[in-house]
């Protein structure tokens, strides 16, 4: 099934580079072959009438039809975008975004679905016309702590990828392994509370990894159909692993959804110490890989370039694994999640199911404000959440607040 499928997309396609000849998780090879009958795009056009992702949302045949025979430098498609978009119609707990990027350019060769894309999910931000901020000064949060009866930790984190190097869809071996090198040698001169090591998960022992995750700190086996029909489970295990400073306060992922995911966290409340770690780890290791003559991926209209069109901007999702027995049971839970721009996840992660009165709520946008606004945004959003957990426990009315419109009039 998966391989009749990837045949029908690859046939127009030029061959790939040498790399990429069996470079999947199916030992299969992916040359693209030049097939000698035409095949007008309409014929290859998903069936995504059940579809409720942002691809399937903006996705037209003329758009189809316009980019379908276009490949980036490093031979990416359109169909190896969308493949994951088409394969998941829907996730059960988040409205996803149904698109990858192979590459920073994937972003330009297929901005004409892109585009609507990123408009669509980041709440209006037009990336045509607007520019995207950067603020790492983490001193401006105010009311950054919370009331820790009902916030259990805290979290941040985001993701960098590194310029000239396919991303993890696209990536061959070949540059997975010099991701994770270029990383790790950088990471070694983190020095003070921020100094640490790598742990290669290949070098792992199943229950030094499950601890791990258990504990909140690696990301999940690659058994998502996100990851996997994005092609970013390939080879697994090789080249992932985690980089985590003694404390465990300070954490850097290696080749899972993104080239490096950049995490601060803590148990409690004090999320503008989170931040604070945050911006400074994150400046220190920007300053490393520069060192080193390496760059990250990054525009103005885009900010930093991701896997995810949902991380684009900022790539900051701030967040805590709160306790709201009273409020999560009100209709209007959702209502005011959705008017504050706020996510609800389960506490093992974007995949998993709500279990009893804890979740994972985060900010839901990533581009056009800062990091420090979406922070901001993030505190007052928790705090009024738990204003409302405590009017509620004293039997007093709550209010949904209104929408926060941001970009959109
Ligand atoms: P991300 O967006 O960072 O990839 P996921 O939803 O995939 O987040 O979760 C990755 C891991 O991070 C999971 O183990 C999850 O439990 C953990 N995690 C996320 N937010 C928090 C938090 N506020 N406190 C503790 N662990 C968290
Ligand atoms: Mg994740």
């Amino acid at each position: 099934m998966y391989l009749s499928k990837k045949t029908t997309y690859t046939l127009h396609l030029k061959p790939q580079p040498s790399w990429q000849g069996t470079d999947n998780s199916f030992g299969i090879s992916m040359f693209r072959m030049k097939t000698t009958f035409p095949i007008i795009p309409s014929a290859d056009y998903p069936d995504l009438r059940r579809h409720n992702n942002c691809m399937a949302h903006s996705l037209t045949p003329a758009i189809y039809g316009k980019l379908r025979d276009k490949v980036t430098p490093n031979n990416w498609s359109l169909d190896q975008c969308i493949q994951t978009g088409v394969d998941n119609p829907g996730h059960p707990f988040i409205k996803t975004v149904g698109m990858v990027a192979g590459d920073e350019e994937s972003y330009e060769v297929f901005a004409d679905i892109f585009d609507p894309v990123i408009k669509d999910r980041h709440n209006g931000y037009d990336p045509k016309t607007m520019k995207h901020p950067t603020d790492l000064d983490a001193s401006k949060i105010t009311n950054g702590m919370f009331d820790e009866k009902y916030v259990l930790s805290s979290r941040v984190r985001t993701g960098r990828s590194i310029r000239g190097l396919s991303l993890p869809p696209c990536c061959s071996r070949s540059e997975r392994r010099e991701v994770e090198r270029v990383t790790v040698q950088a990471l070694a001169g983190l020095k003070g509370d921020l100094a640490g090591r790598y742990y290669s998960l290949g070098d792992m022992t199943e229950k030094e990894q499950q601890q791990l995750i258990d504990e909140h700190f690696l990301f999940d086996k690659p058994v998502s159909p996100l990851l996997t029909s994005a092609f970013m489970a390939r080879d697994w295990p090789d080249a992932r692993g985690i980089w985590h400073n003694n404390e465990k306060t300070f954490l850097i992922w290696v080749n899972e959804e993104d080239h490096t995911r950049v995490i601060s966290m803590e148990k409690g409340g004090n999320m503008k110490r989170v931040f604070e770690r945050f911006c400074r780890g994150l400046q220190q290791v920007e300053k490393l890989i520069q060192e080193r003559g390496w760059e990250f991926m990054w525009n103005e209209r885009l900010g930093y370039i991701l896997t995810c069109p949902s991380n684009l901007g900022t790539g900051l999702r701030a967040g805590v694994h709160i306790r709201l027995p009273n409020l999560s049971k009100d209709p209007r839970f959702g209502k005011i999640l959705d008017n504050m721009r706020l996510q609800k996840r389960g506490t093992g992660g974007v995949d998993s199911a709500t279990t009893g009165d804890t979740f994972d709520i985060s900010n839901n946008d990533r581009l056009g404000k800062s990091e420090v606004e979406l922070v901001q945004l993030l505190v007052d959003g928790v705090n009024y959440l738990i204003d409302c957990e405590k009017k509620l426990e004293r039997g007093q009315d709550i209010k949904v607040p209104s929408p926060i419109t941001q970009f959109r009039k």
